[in-house]
């Protein structure tokens, strides 16, 4: 270790040698490399824990760049993947900390290998569904998640133990029709409000790896509103019928509400049916509004037809979408968690 490196954190006293020397050997998985992943990936490698495994199937694109740490313009020039490009700066960043770049999609056939042997997940994702996918792995592995969210200037964190309720599903039993929920990419976001949210999950994570004491930590969710001067911390209450906590029912560990997307044959477009299967239907009218600044929206009766510069996105009532100009599924899928949201 190098001389003097971690010397102010040490002193802080909650957290001392010992707690140093277990984040040393501790190993995080950082599920998602977008706002949340990266600010918080990175504060834990500056804090000297042990190995930060990197998750992400997207590339670097220029929107990203106001909001998300470690990124440069030549990422976004090149679309490098954003495990990748962010591992590279965290080593620049640290010689100590081992970094484990995956490329990969997180999904209930990856998911236990992704974590295998982590001590910690951290939520750097963006959708329910992978959130409802981390809520099962925690709770199948035995160890703490932390949700993080932001969207507009707005951030959620909360830390779920693995072992006890309240976990994810005792808030949000059932996933919502697509379309009902806002994305950063319709309803925006601001760098701060990402960053908070990653902050106060970071401070959460180190406190874990150094205390071990999730227990003290759960059933407490912070929201915290940096543009209005606003913040709370409210508690949450288990279910004492939860399918996940209480009945460790996995479901999305088992494949339930994943997204599902087809390469069509003989032409350059893939399918994406909503990972709530297609129950409940989208407003059209208010999907329409929201996508209308990424192009020329059409808006029919049964579907609306978003022409961006680099694809056509036809969505259906019933949330199955369509993007021609695509071939890659997992862009795909992650277009559709964008815009359309789940
Ligand atoms: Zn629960």
């Amino acid at each position: 270790m190098s001389s003097g490196r971690y010397s102010r954190q040490v002193l802080f006293k909650p957290l001392g040698p010992e707690g140093q020397a277990r984040l040393a050997a501790s190993r995080v998985l950082v599920a998602g490399c977008g706002a949340l992943g990266t600010h918080a990936a990175e504060l834990l490698a500056r804090a000297g824990v042990g190995e930060l495994r990197l998750v992400d199937r997207d590339i670097v694109e220029w929107s990203n760049l106001h909001r998300q740490a470690g990124f440069e313009e030549a990422h976004a020039r090149e679309g490098a993947p954003k495990a990748d490009a962010l591992a590279s700066w965290l080593r620049r960043v640290s010689s100590e900390v081992r970094v484990d770049a995956r490329v990969a999609e997180l999904n209930a056939a990856t998911a236990l290998d992704l974590a295998a042997g982590c001590d910690l997940i951290l939520d750097g994702t963006d959708n329910l569904p992978a959130r409802f996918l981390l809520n099962d792995l925690s709770y199948r592995l035995g160890v703490p998640w932390i949700y993080a969210g932001s969207i507009g200037a707005e951030a959620h964190v909360q830390l779920f133990s693995g072992t006890e309720g309240p976990c994810l599903r005792c808030q949000v039993p059932e996933l919502p029709p697509p379309g009902t929920l806002a994305t950063c990419d319709t309803a925006g976001v601001i760098g701060p409000a990402a960053a908070l949210a990653a902050s106060w999950q970071a401070a959460l994570a180190l406190r874990w790896l150094a205390e071990g004491d999730a227990l003290a930590l759960a059933g407490r969710k912070a929201v915290l509103l940096p543009w209005a001067l606003q913040a709370r911390v409210v508690r949450v209450l288990a279910d004492p019928d939860c399918p996940v906590c209480a009945r460790r029912e996995l479901g999305a560990l088992e494949g339930a509400g994943a997204e599902r997307s087809t390469v069509l044959c003989g032409r350059r477009a893939v399918q994406v049916l909503p990972a709530s299967g297609g129950r409940g239907t989208i407003d059209l009218g208010a999907a329409a509004a929201r996508l209308a600044h990424l192009g020329t929206v059409e808006r029919r009766e049964r579907f609306l037809r978003l022409s961006a510069p680099d694809f056509t996105l036809t969505l259906f009532a019933d949330g199955r979408a369509l993007f021609d100009g695509l071939t890659d599924p997992v862009r795909a899928r992650s277009l559709y968690t964008r815009l359309v949201g789940q």
